[in-house]
């Protein structure tokens, strides 16, 4: 019996994420991610990585944006034509039960697009230049809520009766994620 993950793609590759510079905050994520991918390695439990919508629709230079600029009809869209083939993988790895365990979904939380228990809001949009920007960019919060891309993801499991464990890397919520692992999310 194989365990299977699926995990946000930048669980596997780091290099799809916008530039970032908050040190503290990337450190406590890269030692999260490294513990969940050690693990995953240590107990022989496969992972299937999810695509990056926010690399595949604009690339490495991207600015970061904000759950409120993504929640459109063509952004999701495009989450659902890229879950697609996810989506046949997770049904065929269901369809054989004797062979593989689903353990569920990791996305990154406060992520726009991959968070699960958070995503960060704002009502930003419009051109840089003319305006002071710093009260525009103080409107960003973490809140409670997913993110557009795995707001889509859990559309498309349950259009098709399925029903995994979600969760969202979270350094504060470390012992959450790991239960993950151990197939106690469910
Ligand atoms: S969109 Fe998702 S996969 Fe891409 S960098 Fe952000 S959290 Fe990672």
């Amino acid at each position: 019996m194989q365990q299977i993950l699926i995990a946000s793609h930048c669980l596997l590759n780091t290099a799809a994420k916008l530039k970032r510079f908050d040190q503290e905050e990337i450190e406590s994520e890269e030692a999260l991610r490294r513990r969940v991918l050690k693990e995953a390695i240590d107990r022989g439990v496969q992972i299937v990585q999810l695509p990056c919508p926010e690399f595949l629709l604009y690339g490495s230079r991207r600015w970061g944006h904000t759950y409120d600029q993504f929640n459109n009809a063509f952004f999701k869209d495009k989450c659902r034509e890229v879950l697609t083939p996810v989506l046949l993988q997770i049904r065929e790895y269901l369809d054989n039960p004797q062979e593989f365990e689903l353990l569920g979904v990791l996305g990154i939380d406060g992520s726009p697009s991959c968070g699960v228990k958070y995503t960060c809001r704002a009502m930003w949009g419009g051109e840089f230049s003319g305006r002071d920007v710093s009260p525009v960019l103080a409107q960003c919060k973490l809140e409670e809520g997913s993110g557009v891309m795995m707001e889509v993801l859990k559309e498309m499991l349950e259009e098709n009766g399925i029903d995994l464990p979600i969760e969202g890397l979270f350094a504060p919520e470390a012992e959450r994620i790991m239960a993950l692992l151990d197939g106690k999310a469910k």
